[in-house]
């Protein structure tokens, strides 16, 4: 199998499984049913080592497009499983939980989606990739963190763009292009929101020679740059990472500390990838509660019954499968969260 920059092969088995031998387990139950094992980066440390490839959602939907097995195993929340289901729909795709929901994918419905597009209809509609297949389905294009910068610069100058659902990452494509024209859907996720610039602030001065990682949905993005900007912590010290990116940044950074700002299951990648750094969340607690439901009993449910199986309509599919390959098009889209 061949391994991407983004995604780590798994390793191992964990701790905190309910018997011993349930790693071996699952892998026996998954090699019967010819199915590769998926994890996000946010998930329990237990079911990260016993994935096959652990890593971003893109990075992991392409993965399994990729892969020979004809059954997908994936360990994360459901808007990852049905983008994988998009990208690979002659493949079964299977998550432990389908109720493994997300705040973020949640925060806009397909009919407001629409609503708003009647408002500007003739805005190019970009929609990171934490979205339903439903609102994929209304998207022009697609972007993941580390590419929305260049997918917004790809459109016309004189074309309004409507950028769902993320506020902060929004934020943050408008600052750096200063594009007036380009309209921000108020939508967030609750975990990202909740690490915010006051404790960024706090752990930057106490944490002086400590590098920060920051994901651009959290609430402290706008408070690094600012950061950064006035000084107050080295320029170069600051930034803005997709989780796959993290992982690249992880391995050539000079630093002996840093902190991190994102999903605290993020942490254990990290010191996977560079067990010689300190790192330390900038907020240990920000978990999430979605992507704590696959627990490692939900797991070998799934590998053992073959739960729950993740249907996208066809149409529904092959259209947002469109705006998924528009923004490939435009250049290396990276990882997703
Ligand atoms: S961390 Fe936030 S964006 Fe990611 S899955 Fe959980 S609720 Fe959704």
């Amino acid at each position: 199998m061949t391994v991407t920059a983004d995604v780590q092969q798994g390793a191992g088995s964990g701790a905190d499984v309910p018997f011993p031998g349930w790693a071996d387990e699952v892998r026996a139950l998954a090699k019967k049913r010819g199915a590769v094992l998926l994890a996000h980066n946010y998930q329990l440390p237990a079911i990260q080592d016993v994935a096959d490839f652990v890593g971003d959602s893109l990075a992991l939907s392409r993965i399994a497009a990729d892969v020979e097995a004809d059954t997908i195993v994936f360990c994360g929340v459901h808007f990852m499983a049905e983008t994988a289901k998009i990208l690979s729909p002659e493949k079964t795709v299977l998550i432990p939980d389908a109720r493994a929901g997300c705040s973020l994918a949640d925060s806009i419905t397909v009919e407001q989606l629409r609503e708003w597009k009647a408002e500007h209809p003739d805005a190019v509609v970009v929609s990171y990739v934490n979205t339903t297949a439903a609102v994929k389905a209304e998207t022009d294009i697609c972007c993941t963190s580390s590419n929305a910068v260049e997918v917004v610069a790809s459109i016309p100058e004189d074309r309004e763009v409507l950028f769902l659902p993320d506020q902060f990452l929004g934020a943050h494509v408008r600052r750096t292009l200063d594009r007036e024209n380009m309209h921000v859907w108020a939508g967030e996720c609750h975990v990202h929101a909740g690490i915010n610039g006051a404790e960024l602030t706090r752990q930057a001065e106490t944490h002086p020679d400590a590098d920060l990682f920051v994901h651009p949905e959290c609430g402290c993005a706008t408070s690094a740059l600012y950061l950064a900007g006035s000084g107050a912590v080295a320029a170069d010290k600051v930034k803005i990472l997709s989780t796959g990116g993290m992982i690249d940044a992880a391995r050539a950074t000079k630093a002996k500390q840093v902190l991190v700002a994102t999903e605290v299951g993020m942490l254990h990648q990290l010191r996977r990838a560079a067990p010689e750094i300190d790192f330390q969340a900038v907020n240990d607690r920000a978990s999430c509660g979605y992507m704590k439901m696959i627990t490692p009993e939900a797991l070998l449910r799934s590998v053992r019954h073959g739960t729950d199986e993740v249907h996208v309509d066809p149409e529904l599919a092959a259209r947002g499968r469109a705006a998924v390959e528009r923004m490939i098009a435009i250049g290396q889209p990276g990882g997703g969260e």
